[in-house]
């Protein structure tokens, strides 16, 4: 994949070598994906060429059925190559929360499917030797008020009691300096089991071994329609694309943050939320042991959220967060990062931003990832924000799938996807949502800062 276009902003925020495009690139420059015409028919065509749309194609290559991949741009151009490389258990709903619409059963086995895809990945890059700094240290998730400190830490006994898998456990602010050089938060908790990749990395290992296994690459190739004209068991499907029609015996939807209107059953389902970063130059040694002295990664409780890590290297900071009510570019949205990574770490506040770059998440409306099968097109998508083992968890399952492997089944299968009235796709609602929750996040620790110095 090629890197993003150098700007060239005068101010001393800015490293001389300045990038607007995604830190994780810098280090797979010397690859390229060869690019394949796109054939007249293949057994399988995935649209989304992501951790979901990779995982989907190893699949189905590796059970021999000829695999093609297609994407609107560049091969890893959606979330797979620019997300904050933070690993966790990826459902967001509690039990009980879960168990109130679906069940107790079915809650606990989905909780166990988050668990399930953290635990998978980290065998999977093992196993597959993908060189992606795969490294589980855990993460500090801080607490931008006592209150919410005192709430995290009762949430975290909770969840060990019922769950027994996190191991989780409270750091009080006086001795949250072993953890974060920051005294920004009122204490948190630790998720020690809880991981961190390189994106690019990992996203590159997977084409490698999907290219291995003979799957072809169609990249700047947008489907533009499909038409399904066997509505009986394997659908026999005709992909209009920018470089013509192919034939599939199925079709995988792995566009997740980037579904379009190509599936509108899907847009409609899925809320597309851009989420931003920045790369800091190399930073001393000792300062960065000062600032994580744990290696873990980090995120805080705002409602809108802050998350940031070392680079695997320990040299560079890399901060993201959503950080304008409205979708913004990297100009602007590096900039309002630097100053809340300053407000957090006030020691970085000479610090210039070396890259600045945003992706699309998609959000869903019960804030659960989705897959399974609906009018004969496979599909996984709506990670939340939290898809790096998701994604490849359920793109892994959906391949399996598509080839009558009935490993593929998951808990997770065909769940009511909800939509709302009205909603196609554009979230409106956005802006004034985030500008609320920014608003009563800054109060909530600007109280604190004033009560608790
Ligand atoms: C800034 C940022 C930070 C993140 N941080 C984290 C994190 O720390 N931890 C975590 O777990 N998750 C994180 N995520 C989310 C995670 O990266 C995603 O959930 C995951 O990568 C989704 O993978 P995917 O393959 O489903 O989608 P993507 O990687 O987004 O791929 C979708 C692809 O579909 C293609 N496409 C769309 N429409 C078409 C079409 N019509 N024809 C052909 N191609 C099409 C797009 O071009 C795109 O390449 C982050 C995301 C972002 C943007």
């Amino acid at each position: 994949m090629s890197i993003g276009q150098r700007s060239t902003p005068s101010d001393s925020l800015y490293t001389d070598d300045y990038k607007e495009a995604s830190y994780w690139l810098e280090d797979v420059l010397d690859f390229t994906v060869p690019n394949a015409v796109l054939p007249v028919s293949a057994d399988v065509v995935v649209i989304g060429s992501g951790y979901t749309g990779l995982h989907a194609a190893i699949q189905t290559a590796a059970a021999g059925r000829a695999t093609v991949i297609i994407d609107s741009g560049e091969v890893g151009q959606g979330c797979s190559s620019r997300n904050g490389g933070q690993i966790d258990t990826s459902i967001k709903p509690s039990v009980q929360q879960l168990a109130r619409k679906l069940g107790l059963i079915k809650a606990k086995a989905i909780r166990q499917e988050g668990i399930n895809a953290l635990k998978w990945i980290e065998e999977y890059v093992k196993d597959e030797t993908i060189d992606c700094h795969f490294e589980r240290n855990g993460l500090y998730h801080a607490a931008h008020t006592p209150l919410h400190y005192e709430q995290m830490s009762r949430d975290a006994e909770q969840l060990n009691r019922e769950e027994g898998f996190e191991e989780a456990y409270s750091v009080p602010r006086s001795d949250q300096r072993t953890e974060l050089g920051s005294d920004a938060y009122y204490g948190g908790v630790v998720f020690p089991k809880h991981a961190a990749i390189h994106a690019a990395k990992y996203h590159q290992g997977l084409v490698k071994k999907a290219l291995n296994l003979g799957v072809s690459f169609v990249p700047h190739c947008p489907a533009n329609s499909i038409i399904r004209h066997n509505k009986t068991g394997d659908g026999q499907f005709s992909i209009q694309t920018a470089k013509g029609t192919i034939q599939a015996r199925n079709v995988m939807i792995a566009t997740n943050g980037y579904t379009t209107n190509l599936t509108p059953w899907f847009q409609q389902r899925v809320i597309p939320i851009g989420s931003y970063v920045i790369a800091t130059e190399a930073l001393p040694t000792e300062l960065m042991n000062e600032l994580f002295p744990s290696h873990r990664v980090a995120s805080d409780s705002c409602k809108v959220i802050y998350y940031y890590r070392a680079s695997p290297d320990r040299k560079r900071i890399l901060f993201g967060g959503r950080v304008s009510a409205n979708e913004t570019n990297p100009l602007v949205s590096g900039p309002r990062l630097h100053h809340q990574m300053c407000r957090i770490f006030p020691q970085l506040r000479d610090t210039r931003i070396s890259h600045s770059w945003t992706g699309t998440v998609a959000y869903t409306f019960d804030e659960m990832p989705h897959t399974g099968v609906h009018n004969g097109l496979h599909y996984a998508m709506g990670f939340c924000g939290s898809g790096v083992s998701m994604s490849s968890y359920l793109g892994m399952r959906a391949g399996q799938k598509i080839v009558g492997n009935v490993e593929g089944i998951t808990p997770l299968d065909n769940l009511p996807f909800p939509t709302k009235p009205l909603y196609t796709g554009k979230p409106w609602f956005l802006p004034a949502a985030v500008s609320y929750y920014a608003w009563k996040d800054k109060i909530e620790y600007t109280r604190a800062a004033r009560k608790y110095p």
